[in-house]
């Protein structure tokens, strides 16, 4: 039993709270939420509310299994600014009063725990960026806003200006709540935002990454608008990533040490124990993509050109470099720390950060050795250079990703084998779904062809 639920209770009611919300999160990282009287928030706190696994995507239950109950985090409480008079509390699933096995909270603090037991602190940084649509006259829907003068609409002022209305409330309720907002802006595409805020260690960052998105959704939604979270909605312009800016820290002092010490052996700007980091990472780049980059629309924005014109800043090959935007992991010029850019604003953030971390802790433990380092554009190389550059290549779509996830001994450990398997069925099923499905491009192209 939480010993301060007084204490916590009186301090919610004093800033308005009258509802908390236990939320979990499916395996796809979306919320679900019971919600509670603030006067049974004790009773909530120790697991009051139960859901019916067989409802929620990825808890493999029948429905004839007892439900498992969401035991929230006291500590992750945040006051929703859209509602102030709810409070919202990210939970961990358990059944019959144990810890449940399919719950993707509990997956990254078993990461974290290992990492602990190393005398380790992971620090997460998720960059987002996401889009501001608003339904259209149609019956489909568009950006909030368009710059038809613009070619390219990356940092334009005036996108962001015209749109203070959700963006500067957004940023406001990210303060408000701690997330010390340090950069925002508009990005390459039309109706395309990016926020920044402060890093944390990695379950209290996937906590606020997953409240961030309804966050930015409720308010939109205020505005007549809605956030989309879809990796690549026009194939003609940039996606969203959800870089994830990582680091290692002394668990006693705090100190980075990922900061690079005497003699930077890549020259790159990161520590020893930042290359083996590295090494783990690149060891299990598929995998991991299988999870940071977790539906079919996400291999749309993994490329280099496709149909759209200029860059779109995304890696596509499993390599490492300097302050290079083309690689998966990048070394960005203040050093110590690493960006994985291959994730992206779809991912279930528990489960990215449990995969990456547990690689990254393999890296350390077994002292691999990432390999040189490329400076160079690696856009400008075709896949037959890279293959001679011993450079394997993310995967291209969900299937290929999902072969690299089932064939990773680190996926089944990660998951533990209920999750697992119903990671796979899911995205597999995603997959024929998609696969099987005759698009208007494909009707376009052979219809009259032949
Ligand atoms: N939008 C790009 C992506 O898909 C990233 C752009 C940037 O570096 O900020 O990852
Ligand atoms: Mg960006
Ligand atoms: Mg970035």
């Amino acid at each position: 039993h939480y010993p301060e639920v007084e204490t916590l209770k009186n301090s919610l009611q004093d800033k308005g709270v009258k509802y908390a919300m236990a939320s979990y999160v499916d395996i796809h990282g979306v919320i679900k939420g019971k919600f509670v009287p603030l006067a049974h928030l004790g009773q909530m706190l120790a697991g009051s509310e139960l859901y019916t696994g067989a409802a929620l995507d990825g808890v493999p239950q029948d429905i004839s299994d007892n439900e498992v109950a969401a035991m929230p985090d006291p500590a992750s409480a945040i006051q929703c600014a859209w509602n102030k008079d709810l409070a919202w509390f990210a939970s961990d699933l358990y059944l019959d009063g144990k810890p449940f096995d399919a719950c993707s909270r509990g997956a990254l603090k078993r990461q974290t725990d290992a990492a602990a037991a190393m005398g380790y602190t992971f620090n997460l940084g998720i960059e987002t960026e996401f889009f501001i649509y608003k339904d259209s006259a149609d019956g489909g829907f568009e950006p909030i806003s368009v710059r038809d003068d613009l070619a390219k609409p990356c940092y334009d002022p005036r996108g962001l200006m015209d749109n203070m209305h959700i963006i500067g409330e957004l940023v406001e309720a990210l303060n408000a709540i701690g997330m010390d907002v340090y950069s925002f802006d508009h990005e390459d595409a039309n109706g395309q935002f990016e926020t920044d805020f402060k890093y944390a260690d990695a379950l209290t960052m996937a906590d606020r990454f997953v409240f961030f998105r309804m966050l930015a959704n409720e308010i939109a939604r205020k505005h007549g608008a809605f956030a989309s979270f879809m990796p690549k909605p026009s194939a003609r312009r940039t996606g969203s990533g959800a870089h994830y800016n990582m680091s290692l820290a002394d668990r006693e002092t705090g100190r980075n040490l990922f900061e690079a010490d005497g003699d930077d052996l890549y020259q790159c700007g990161v520590s020893k124990l930042g290359y083996h980091f590295i090494a783990g990472v690149l060891k299990h780049a598929q995998a991991i993509c299988a999870v940071i980059a977790p539906t079919v629309n996400s291999y749309k924005r993994l490329v280099r050109k496709g149909s759209m014109s200029g860059s779109t800043w995304a890696p596509v090959f499993v390599c490492y470099g300097n302050n290079n935007r083309t690689n998966m992991l990048r070394i960005p010029s203040q050093g110590g720390r690493v960006e994985c850019r291959a994730a992206d604003i779809s991912c279930n953030p528990y489960l990215g950060a449990a995969m990456i971390l547990a690689a990254g802790l393999e890296g350390v433990r077994e002292q691999l050795e990432p390999g040189l380092p490329h400076r160079e554009n690696m856009y400008n190389y075709n896949e037959k250079q890279v293959a001679e550059m011993n450079i394997e290549c993310l995967p291209r779509n969900l299937s290929e990703a999902m072969d690299a996830f089932e064939q990773d001994p680190l996926s089944h450990e990660v998951f533990g084998d209920s999750l697992f398997q119903a990671f796979v069925d899911f995205k597999r099923d995603e997959w024929t779904a998609y696969h099987t499905h005759v698009s208007d491009w494909e009707i376009q192209r052979y219809l009259k062809f032949f």
